[in-house]
């Protein structure tokens, strides 16, 4: 079933061929968004009358669901971009006619990644387009998506309420410079923290930001791979690294009351000294 409202209505107006061809998918949960989005190109496709739930009759949601259907493509960044050459094949594959279902349909993940040259690209694609495509762009910000695209979409938002699980890209990145600092560069004075996070983040994010780190410090803890620009951090003992651990979770743990944001931070970073 089609979890997000939101989305669910695509299909209402679908049937009132009222559909846009180019829509922005703001969410909390690219994860959910995907699955919900494919839910939907199924139904759009579907051979059987009325179309059941994990539909595993037809050859068509099948295909919808293995992603090998000619006629739907997922696009993913190649690496940290997405990549003109994707959008080239892409435009090639949906200049002719649909075959088998009645449109042709792209999604891309992170559409906030797209670099200078894709992102001409999917505007020309967007700009002249051909009959009988649709296209869904999934972001976590729309802030973060080119504007050029941005104004050229139907924006949807398909929240989920499971902020916590995603940690946004943002957020992360964030993180990754505010551990190299205050670890690598030793960079622990509180002013630091004044100028990187004074009033940018509210609690809720600040929740993420300690999550994200621990995640980083557990990636340590387990000697898995961690961001590239903290490798120095594998000198650190285990024992350094589970009193990070443990520093942490206390922090995270006194998120949850009405904690000034400034001195929790203020405190973990003179407390990672000692
Ligand atoms: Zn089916």
């Amino acid at each position: 079933m089609i979890k997000n409202e939101n989305i669910r209505n695509l299909v209402k107006k679908y049937n009132e061929n009222k559909l846009s061809h180019v829509f922005l998918i703001e969410t909390d949960n690219k994860e959910f968004a995907f699955r919900d989005i494919k839910e939907f190109v199924k139904i759009l496709n579907c051979q059987e009358n009325i179309f059941q739930e994990d539909c595993s009759k037809c050859n068509l949601c099948h295909l919808i669901e293995t992603e090998s259907l000619p006629t739907f493509k997922v696009i993913m960044p190649d690496g940290q971009a997405i990549k003109k050459g994707q959008m080239e094949t892409l435009k090639h594959q949906f200049s002719t006619v649909p075959y088998l279902s009645k449109y042709n349909i792209y999604m891309i993940q992170d559409a906030e990644k797209f670099n200078a040259s894709s992102a001409n690209m999917m505007l020309k694609f967007i700009e002249e387009p051909e009959k009988n495509i649709i296209g869904f762009l999934i972001t976590d910000n729309r802030e973060n998506v080119i504007h050029t695209i941005k104004s050229r979409c139907e924006i949807v938002n398909a929240y989920y309420g499971q902020k916590n699980i995603v940690l946004s890209s943002a957020i992360e990145a964030l993180v990754e410079d505010y551990l190299y600092n205050i670890e690598v560069e030793k960079e622990k004075s509180i002013v630091y923290n004044k100028d990187v996070l004074d009033s940018k983040l509210e609690r809720e994010e600040m929740i993420l930001f300690f999550k994200a780190i621990l995640k980083i410090y557990l990636q340590l803890f387990q000697e898995e791979i961690i961001p590239e620009k903290l490798i120095s951090l594998k000198n650190l003992s285990k024992e350094q690294v589970f009193k990070r651990i443990s520093l942490v979770a206390e922090c995270l743990e006194r998120l949850n009351y009405n904690v000034n944001i400034l001195l929790l931070l203020d405190d973990f970073v003179l407390r990672l000294e000692d």
